[in-house]
């Protein structure tokens, strides 16, 4: 039965779900007060990694932690005006990393991640927007051999998992990628991953697909919801009521106000995360590269050469730290020599967006505790974009009354007790 559904943010999450909803002939709107991909959806690294399936809570994780503090060019930074605020999310965290339980959340993560391509496929075909999606794999670069050892267990749970894996020595990587530093000795390629060379322009070509298609965007922020006896009757926004059969919550780092709205309490922190862009860049891979130690990616993308990553535990309104940008230029000039030592201004871009985050790397996606009609769908972390086309179908599943395409027990919202 068609029904008037509400998409609480129009981010890649809440596209993919307004997408999935729509092809089952749903009444969909999107909710968003901004301009719609404009959220952490902007700016990320672009990988649709479908080996993404290592948490970020490992076990030994702590033990970088203050090597990393230290470390001005270190991929994590923390405000010390924020450590109370954010503790409690580091505890869950900490815990959350042993070795039982990544190999769980691992096994969790494959079914969201894996069919990431395979997902995206029919939207990106129906929007016209093919070009902007590749699969040129994704490679993973290291320095030494010790290093390459020290990530042994995220390799293990990627092959686990069923990802293939080629390996490549410093020779062998030369020719894969001859404008990577001679300083990296080994290359682990995934060639099953894909990039989107321009993450905004591919948000923006599905929303636009969507509005041809007779869905409407509105641009308000939700604030609550209308319940009569446990059902859905309208969202409450900050341009009045907006009546609603069924709702998603795909507000990204911003979704915890609204699930405590509805009784669910959710450790969600923003994991806020840096970009430096360089328009007609010197050098250019043409595979989406990751510098294993220094955490951060390089991708080509339409507009130029993107390097994205770093963590900066601050909160949802602290002003950026454009630091933490340039930070990516000069690891990047390590990976790629062929660099200029010096770029104007005007060729350089700076972004910083926020990371839904939760403490064990999964994202909530399941009916709220007060009603199964508002369903939700954010805390997707590093791998939102390649986890959102699954979302979107899974949300999909869910208001349309199907069996989920898979088990959806490891995101319920309630397993933070
Ligand atoms: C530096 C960096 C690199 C990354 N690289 C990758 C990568 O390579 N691959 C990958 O898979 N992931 C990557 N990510 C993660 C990915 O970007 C996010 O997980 C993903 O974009 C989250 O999508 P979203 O739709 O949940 O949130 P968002 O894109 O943030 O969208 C949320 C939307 O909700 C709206 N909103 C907020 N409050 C309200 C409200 N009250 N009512 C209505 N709307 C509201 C916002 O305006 C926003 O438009 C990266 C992230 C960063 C920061």
């Amino acid at each position: 039965m068609a029904r008037r559904i509400a998409v609480i943010g129009a981010g890649m999450v809440g596209v993919c779900a307004a997408s999935y909803l729509q092809r089952d002939g749903h009444d969909v709107f999107l909710v968003d007060p901004g301009t719609p991909g404009e959220g952490a959806s902007f700016g990320n690294a672009g990988a649709f990694n479908a080996s993404s399936v290592t948490p970020v809570a490992m076990p030994g994780v702590v033990r970088n932690v203050p090597r990393w503090l230290r470390d001005p060019l270190g991929p994590l930074s923390l405000r010390w005006t924020y450590l109370p605020a954010v503790l409690p999310y580091l505890v869950r965290f900490v815990r959350a990393g042993t070795a039982d339980k990544v190999h769980a959340q691992a096994r969790a993560l494959r079914p969201l991640v894996g069919p990431t391509l395979a997902m995206l496929q029919p939207l990106v075909r129906d929007a016209g927007a093919e070009a902007l999606v590749q699969q040129r794999g994704h490679l993973y670069v290291y320095r030494s051999a010790a290093s390459l050892a020290k990530d042994g267990l995220a390799w293990a749970l990627r092959r686990e998992n069923g990802v293939a894996v080629d390996e490549f020595d410093a020779d062998e990587l030369r020719q894969l990628e001859p404008v990577l530093s001679r300083e990296y000795v080994r290359g682990l390629l995934v060639r099953e991953n894909g990039h989107t060379s321009n993450p905004f322009g591919l948000v923006s070509a599905l929303v636009a697909h969507f509005v041809r298609r007779g869905g409407a965007v509105v641009r308000a922020g939700a604030v609550g919801f209308r319940l009569d006896g446990g059902r859905l009757k309208a969202i409450q926004t900050d341009i009045g009521e907006l009546p609603a059969d069924a709702a998603v919550v795909a507000a990204g780092a911003w979704s915890k106000p609204l699930a405590a709205a509805l009784g669910d309490r959710v450790p969600l922190e923003t994991e806020r995360g840096y970009h430096l862009m360089i328009r007609d860049p010197e050098v250019m891979p043409r595979i989406p590269t990751a510098d294993a130690d220094g955490k951060f990616v390089a991708t080509p993308m339409d507009t130029g050469l993107r390097f994205a990553g770093t963590v900066e535990l601050a909160g949802l309104n602290a002003p950026p730290d454009w630091r933490r940008s340039r930070i990516l230029l000069e690891q990047g000039r390590r990976m790629l020599p062929g660099l200029a030592a010096h770029h104007a201004e005007e060729r350089l871009s700076l972004w910083m967006g926020h990371r839904p985050s939760l403490p064990d790397s999964l994202p909530v996606i399941g009916a709220s505790r007060a009603t199964p009609d508002v369903v939700y769908a954010f805390g997707h972390g590093h791998v939102g974009m390649t986890a959102a086309p699954m979302t979107g179908r899974l949300v999909a599943d869910l208001i349309s009354g199907r069996r989920p395409a898979i088990d959806l027990s490891p995101f319920a919202a309630g397993r933070f007790g």
